[in-house]
């Protein structure tokens, strides 16, 4: 904790679910935490809690421009991208600068003040996959030019470029594939299948599965998602760890469990699947535990009562204005 006390880290995307998450991580490490967001899916409420803190900052900046930051840094977490794919199909042409050009300054930025840097990277490389579980040595099934691939692509040349610059220039760089990721935070609208579902079965709406609701998630609590990624930081391994809870479930069964738990009246009823959406996803996660001695811990059930917890109050903050 002391010896963090000089130790100054950027970390992107900051106003953001997992950026939010990571700050208040940082800050209890005793980090100096300088955050950057231009708040497009975020929303400082997320982060108003470290505005009076001496060892925070905030930078309301697009990093898809040139990113300056005075003075040393010795870590930067680059998390800032839509990852919604609401979020993603909306501002398709953002998306993709922000993982490419906003990627490339982020490790020009490291080069610079020769900082580690780590980047969040994303199931969505692996596409709509052939093989399951999904290993870090599977190339994806990706569709480039389908609605997904602004995002996916993104994603897939910011790894290319991570790697470059790993490669080229020396850079200390870490790739987290990050698996779909649940907790407190997640904006409600944010379109994404738990927050809908919550959203819908709190306020007894029906909730809306996209096909058949046969297609799989492997949800993990956003808890130990922190967990995985502060350690994939501090290894020093370089290739891209899937950082996923390996417990697959079907999206109907998600539905239902989030009835049960909200003990909410609320019904399913079934939509069209969007284009391209990925049947499987389930992380093989013997990297992380090899490499990292790292595993998730949080039951989903938990994980979601506390969510749930979370979303209650939001409501009561609403109907009480
Ligand atoms: P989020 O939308 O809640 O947060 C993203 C943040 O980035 C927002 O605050 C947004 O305003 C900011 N941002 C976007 N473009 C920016 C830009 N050009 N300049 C500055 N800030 C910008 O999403 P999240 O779920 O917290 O995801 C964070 C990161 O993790 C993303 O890179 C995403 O691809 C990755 N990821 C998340 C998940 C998940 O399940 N949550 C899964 C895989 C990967
Ligand atoms: N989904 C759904 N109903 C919703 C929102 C999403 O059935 O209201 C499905 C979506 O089609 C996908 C899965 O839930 O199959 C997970 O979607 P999400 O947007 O959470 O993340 P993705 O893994 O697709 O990026």
């Amino acid at each position: 904790m002391q010896e963090n006390k000089r130790k100054r880290i950027l970390i992107t995307g900051a106003a953001g679910f997992l950026g939010s998450h990571l700050c208040d991580r940082f800050i209890d490490e005793g980090f100096h935490v300088i955050g950057m967001d231009n708040l497009v899916t975020g929303d400082l409420q997320n982060i108003e809690h470290l505005f009076h803190l001496p060892n925070f900052e905030f930078y309301h900046h697009d990093v898809s421009k040139f990113v300056h930051v005075p003075g040393e840094l010795h870590y930067i977490l680059h998390f800032a991208s839509p990852a919604s794919p609401i979020d993603y199909l909306k501002i398709p042409i953002q998306t993709l600068k922000v993982g490419s050009l906003g990627t490339h300054n982020l490790l020009g930025l490291a080069k610079s003040k020769k900082a580690r840097i780590l980047v969040a990277s994303t199931s969505e490389v692996y596409g709509d996959p052939l093989v399951s579980p999904q290993d870090e040595e599977y190339w994806g099934n990706v569709n480039p030019v389908g609605p997904r691939g602004v995002y996916d692509e993104a994603k897939r040349f910011q790894e290319a470029m991570t790697m470059a610059y790993h490669n080229f220039h020396g850079l200390e760089t870490r790739i987290a594939r990050i698996f779909n990721t649940f907790g407190p935070r997640m904006r409600l609208q944010d379109g994404r299948a738990l927050p809908t579902f919550i959203a819908q079965a709190l306020q007894g709406h029906d909730l809306t599965v996209y096909g058949d609701g046969t297609q799989t998630r492997s949800f993990i609590f956003v808890s130990d998602q922190v967990e995985g990624i502060c350690k994939l930081l501090f290894s020093d391994y370089h290739l891209p760890v899937n950082i996923g809870n390996p417990e697959e479930m079907n999206l109907l069964d998600a539905a239902k469990e989030i009835i049960q738990l909200t003990e909410s009246t609320s019904k399913i009823i079934f939509q069209p699947l969007p284009i391209d959406d990925p049947k499987q996803r389930r992380p093989d996660i013997r990297r992380a535990k090899e490499i990292l001695q790292w595993e998730p811990k949080v039951s989903r059930r938990d994980g979601l009562l506390e969510t749930i917890a979370y979303y209650k109050t939001l409501f009561n903050k609403t109907e009480n204005k």
